[in-house]
């Protein structure tokens, strides 16, 4: 095996020159919209928006920025999902209609 020394360098010279910040996480998204208890995309003054929902990769974790265990991120996907889907049933059939009013 070669040793670090022995493999031959590149040397990055020409500008311009891009850096990125990456920052380690466990699997799933540790952001995105924020959803209330029915899946309903939040404003950020903490009300509904009507109409929209998410679930999955697309919202901030409910667990935070820690990943328990296997099955912590799909699970609340497909929970949520099923749960937004039957708010927006139950709402649509009320309310006759899914626009979303911003
Ligand atoms: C290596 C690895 C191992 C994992 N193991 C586990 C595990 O054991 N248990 C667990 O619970 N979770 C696990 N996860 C996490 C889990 O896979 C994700 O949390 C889950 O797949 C998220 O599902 P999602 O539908 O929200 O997003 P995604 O699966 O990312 O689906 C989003 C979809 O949207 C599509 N898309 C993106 N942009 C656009 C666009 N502009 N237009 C149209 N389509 C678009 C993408 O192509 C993709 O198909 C693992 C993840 C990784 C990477």
């Amino acid at each position: 095996m070669k040793s670090v020394d022995q493999h031959p360098r590149s040397v990055l010279e020409k500008a311009p020159f891009w850096v990125v910040k990456i920052y380690p996480g466990d699997i799933g998204t540790k952001g995105g919209l924020v959803i209330n208890e029915f899946g309903q995309v939040m404003r950020v003054n903490d009300t509904p928006l009507e109409g929209l929902y998410a679930c999955g990769n697309s919202t901030a974790s409910v667990m935070g920025s820690t990943y328990p265990s296997a099955g912590g991120t799909v699970g609340p996907a497909m929970v949520f999902a099923y749960i937004a889907m039957t708010h927006l049933a139950t709402t649509r059939s009320r309310a006759g209609s899914t626009s979303i009013t911003a």
